[in-house]
């Protein structure tokens, strides 16, 4: 049986609709300190779930995810933290917040109108040290739409990568993992990494913290480690993330922080 990967944001509005409760989540977020930032750091001594080791990949066609291709270069035990559908001013800077506290890196595959529609948070993900990969402009069933919309919709994501962070992004995941082939092709002409997952743990589905912590555990222990799935446009998922990264602790996992060159191979 196929198994879903991906849902729509928690906001039943379509984000060009929503209103924009940003400025405020903006002062709050500029107005954190450098002797907070470094209480922070001080913070996480061996308690914190910490970063073990950064991994660079270089711009190339290649292609990751036990769902779909094969494993990336992983130490059993390690696992790649990411996060999808984002940005979301109700949830993305709980997420932050979280990962912060346990200085964890981890990477968000963002939809292109959301991060337009709010550009600063997309931008404090990244000053934040996480990286960013696209996942579409909105996040369609591409497999349902002809072959000019679904270079169109990848036309349209690159642009708002340029105009919020400049540059190129460099991986790809496509939304509900549904990969075509146009765009297969398309992604490879411009050498993105393509991100498939190797587990999740259905957040977008109505379940307790405790009952997502518990499927990560299992899962984890199922295939060793790997790339989780989050959503960091789903309440839930935000407010479980302390404990799922205190149970990865607790269990004995590595968090590996997944980069690319971004600016290579222009
Ligand atoms: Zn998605």
């Amino acid at each position: 049986m196929k198994q879903a990967w991906d849902a729509p944001r928690d906001d039943e509005t379509p984000v060009s609709s929503r209103p924009i409760g940003w400025p405020r989540l903006r002062t709050a977020l500029t107005v954190l300190t450098l002797g907070q930032a470094l209480a922070a750091a001080a913070d996480c001594g061996d308690a914190a779930l910490g970063t073990s080791r950064v991994l660079t990949l270089p711009r190339e066609a290649a292609a990751y995810g036990r769902a779909q291709h094969g494993p990336l270069p992983l130490q059993p035990g390690e696992v790649v933290i990411t996060f999808d559908d984002g940005p979301r001013p109700a949830s993305t800077p709980l997420v932050l917040k979280a990962l912060k506290a346990e200085c964890v890196r981890a990477t968000f595959f963002m939809n292109g109108e959301p991060m337009l529609a709010d550009a600063a948070l997309a931008r404090e993900v990244k000053a934040q040290g996480h990286s960013i990969g696209l996942h579409g402009f909105r996040h369609p069933h591409f497999s349902l739409l002809p072959a000019s919309e679904q270079l169109d919709d990848l036309r349209a994501v690159e642009a708002a990568y340029r105009e919020v962070f400049g540059g190129r992004a460099a991986a790809y995941r496509f939304p509900f993992l549904e990969e075509t082939p146009v765009l297969r092709e398309a992604l490879a002409a411009s050498r993105y990494t393509l991100m498939s997952v190797d587990l999740g743990v259905e957040d977008w589905e109505p379940q307790s913290a405790q009952q997502m912590a518990d499927k990560l555990v299992q899962r984890l222990a199922a295939s060793g480690g790997g790339i989780v799935l989050l959503h960091d446009a789903q309440d839930r998922t935000a407010a479980a993330l302390p404990l799922l990264l205190r149970t990865i602790k607790a269990h004995g996992y590595r968090v590996v922080h997944l980069r690319w060159d971004e600016e290579s191979g222009h």
